[in-house]
């Protein structure tokens, strides 16, 4: 139903961003370029990407901020969220999206 494809590939995985992080989701899906440097829109995803419990992996992990003692692996990808944003890499985000979503899979479905 829709032409653009998802930020990952179905046939690999279980679980869309968007079924543990919808409001990233969102924003990533309707964005076909990262927000222009320096924008309103940039200062607001680069401070909610900057607060660990409004990044991708907060919203992912309810809102809070416990996964930066309690998974290691969430608490490093956070980062590398924020690095890719920075840089500026849509491709580094959609591998972020890749990673993240693979560890969900492995240690945080039940
Ligand atoms: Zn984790």
């Amino acid at each position: 139903m829709n032409a653009k494809p998802d930020l990952v590939d179905p046939r690999e995985k279980a679980i869309n961003l968007s079924d543990i992080a919808p409001k990233w989701a969102k924003r990533l899906e309707e964005e076909e370029k990262l927000p222009f440097p320096l924008s309103i829109r940039w200062f607001k995803w680069y401070f909610e990407l900057d607060i660990p419990s409004r990044c991708i992996v907060g919203e992912a992990n309810g809102s809070s901020s416990s996964y930066e003692k309690e998974c290691k692996e969430c608490n490093s990808l956070g980062w590398q969220f924020g690095h890719s944003f920075l840089v500026r890499s849509r491709s580094g985000l959609e591998k972020d999206v890749h990673m993240f979503l693979q560890h969900w899979n492995e240690k945080h479905v039940t």
